[in-house]
């Protein structure tokens, strides 16, 4: 116990490696560019990237953000997707010490795994604006299989669980997709799986109130912002599903959000 800040790196390094690599996943999927076996490259100058220009954050810095062989700006995104996944790593994991490690280190490699994917998504939904079929089906396969193996989740719990994605399908149809993408509802068939009823209406709820602060945020400070303008709403649900399972103890002081 005494150490227990020595496990708390490990989990934080090991986020930044797994942030790294969702970035060049993201970044090349769907690119014609192979995910493995492919030297990350300079997307300017095409420079093959050494291995002292692989190490997460630290090479970032010691490059002063820009690339050794052109000196062209690398993207603050890539720091940005290490650090945070290496934040959400440590959060899932706490939670995994405190709540469900009766499920073994096989529960909590399905938490890190459903951090990832999600965090893989947000990123292509910011980049994109679209949710691939196949990352939302991946998260959704991932959340179903984690919940019978490790939580034995009953039939009952899963239909109820279905209902937020059922919700965002609801205002899809009713929008004419205008209001939300179809690819939202997708998503959140495996964050509802994932969660439970409960605690993924709670992340539906966070989700909503952060996006439409964001919006005014966005409205009142950059001109060129409309109300259609297109916030892309994945990222927002993500960090919804994030903060309801991080803090799903103290989701009753959440109910302010429901009024
Ligand atoms: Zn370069």
């Amino acid at each position: 116990m005494l150490y227990f800040w020595i496990y708390w790196l490990i989990v934080f390094v090991l986020g930044l490696s797994v942030g790294s690599f969702i970035n060049s996943f993201v970044l090349r999927y769907n690119t014609g560019e192979k995910i493995a076996n492919e030297r990350s490259r300079c997307f300017k100058c095409g420079h093959a990237l050494g291995w002292r220009e692989l190490i997460p954050i630290f090479s970032f810095i010691l490059l002063k953000g820009r690339c050794k062989s052109c000196q062209s700006v690398i993207s603050w995104q890539y720091p940005a997707v290490e650090i945070l996944t290496g934040l959400v790593f440590l959060g899932f994991y706490i939670e995994w010490v405190n709540k469900y490690s009766s499920g073994g280190y096989g529960a909590l490699v399905y938490l890190l795994l459903f951090a990832s994917i999600l965090i893989a998504i947000s990123l292509y939904d910011l980049m994109h604006k679209i949710i691939p079929d196949s990352f939302s089906y991946f998260l959704a396969a991932v959340a179903l299989l984690g919940n019978f193996i490790f939580f034995n989740i009953n039939l009952y719990e899963l239909l109820l669980s279905l209902i937020p994605a059922g919700f965002l399908f609801f205002l899809w149809l009713f929008s004419r997709g205008k209001w939300m993408g179809l690819g939202d509802a997708k998503l959140m068939v495996g964050g509802g799986i994932f969660l439970g009823v409960r605690t993924s209406l709670a992340a539906l709820m966070i989700g909503f109130w952060i996006g439409a602060l964001f919006g005014i945020f966005l409205l009142l400070t950059n001109p060129k912002t409309t109300i259609k303008s297109e916030i892309p709403f994945g990222p927002f649900l993500a960090l919804g599903i994030v903060i309801a399972f991080l803090f799903s103890d103290y989701l009753d002081l959440l109910t302010i959000f429901y009024a």
